[in-house]
C-alpha cells in the first residue's frame, strides 16, 4: 500500500452508492465525490464556488432523506445513493423541468456541444421534454460589445452572481423575483449589459454553464461535433469543469 492509499485509509469516509469515499472535514458530499474521480450530475456547483444548491440536479438520498450533494457536508458513515433507480428519476425529471423553463432549442444554440444542460440531459438519458414546453418570451440583451446576455437560456444557477460577487468584487448580476417569476438582472442604470462594468476580462464571463452569457465572434471557432462535451462526455472521471470554456473560447 502507497502513501495515498495509507492517508485515504486514515480519512474519514461515507458511502457513495457502495463504494467507499474518503474526505476531508468540511467538504460536501460533491466535494468529495468529485475529488474522488466519483461524478454526480451538477449544474450550479463549480468547484471553488460557493454551494448555492439551486438547480438540485445533484439530488441525492442520504440516510434516507433526499438532499442536495452540493450544500450537505459530508459526515462519517452517512450512506449515499445518486444511481438508485428512482433518484436518478429524480434528477431526470429536474432536468426536464429545466428545459421547459426556458427555451434551450440545442439544434439551434451557439454553444450545441459545449453546453452543460445539454451534456447533462444527455448523462440522464432525457428523450423528451416530458412536461409542457412554457415558450416563454424573454428579452435577448445584446447591448454589449463583447456579449451577449440571452435571458431565454438562463437557468438561474447563480454561477454568474457569484463570481461577479466573489471574484471580480463588482456585483453586475442578480437575480430579482421568486419562484417562476425569478429573473437574472443587471446592475446598470437601463438593465442593460452594455451599460454596466461587465468586462471580457471578468471572471463571471467564464462561468455560465449554458449559452446564457454568449462571447461574440467566437462560438463557432470550434465546430458543433468537436467541442468540449463531443470530444468526452460529462460523465467521465475528473470531468469537473461543465462549461464554455477557455478551451473552447478565447475571449
Ligand atoms: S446567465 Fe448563465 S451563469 Fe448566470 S445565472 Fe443564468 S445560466 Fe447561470
Amino acid at each position: 500500500m502507497n502513501d495515498a492509499q495509507n492517508a485515504a485509509n486514515e480519512r474519514p469516509a461515507f458511502t457513495l452508492d457502495g463504494g467507499r469515499i474518503p474526505f476531508t472535514p468540511g467538504q460536501t458530499i460533491m466535494d468529495a465525490a468529485l475529488a474522488a474521480g466519483v461524478y454526480i450530475p451538477h449544474l450550479c456547483h463549480k468547484p471553488g464556488s460557493a454551494p448555492h444548491g439551486s438547480c438540485r440536479v445533484c439530488v441525492v438520498r442520504a440516510n434516507g432523506l433526499e438532499l442536495s450533494a452540493c450544500t450537505t457536508p459530508a459526515q462519517p458513515d452517512l450512506v449515499v445513493e445518486s444511481e438508485a433507480d428512482d433518484i436518478r428519476a429524480l434528477r431526470l425529471a429536474v432536468v426536464q423541468m429545466l428545459f421547459i423553463e426556458g427555451n434551450h432549442i440545442c439544434p439551434a444554440c451557439e454553444v450545441s456541444g459545449a453546453c452543460a444542460l445539454q451534456a447533462v440531459a444527455y448523462h440522464c438519458g432525457m428523450l423528451t421534454p416530458r412536461f409542457p414546453q412554457r415558450f416563454p418570451r424573454r428579452a435577448v440583451d445584446a447591448s454589449h460589445p463583447d456579449f451577449v446576455l440571452d435571458h431565454n437560456r438562463c437557468i438561474l444557477c447563480e454561477l454568474c452572481v457569484r463570481a461577479s460577487r466573489d471574484d471580480d468584487g463588482k456585483r453586475v448580476f442578480a437575480i430579482s423575483g421568486r419562484g417562476i417569476a425569478s429573473r437574472l438582472i443587471v446592475d446598470s442604470p437601463t438593465g442593460l449589459l452594455g451599460d454596466s462594468s461587465f468586462s471580457k476580462d471578468d471572471a463571471a464571463a467564464r462561468v455560465c454553464p449554458v449559452g446564457a452569457i454568449l462571447p461574440r465572434r467566437q462560438v463557432f471557432r470550434i465546430p458543433i461535433g468537436k467541442r468540449y462535451y463531443d470530444r468526452s462526455p460529462i460523465g467521465h472521471v475528473g470531468d469537473v469543469a461543465p462549461r464554455l470554456d477557455a478551451e473552447d473560447v478565447e475571449l
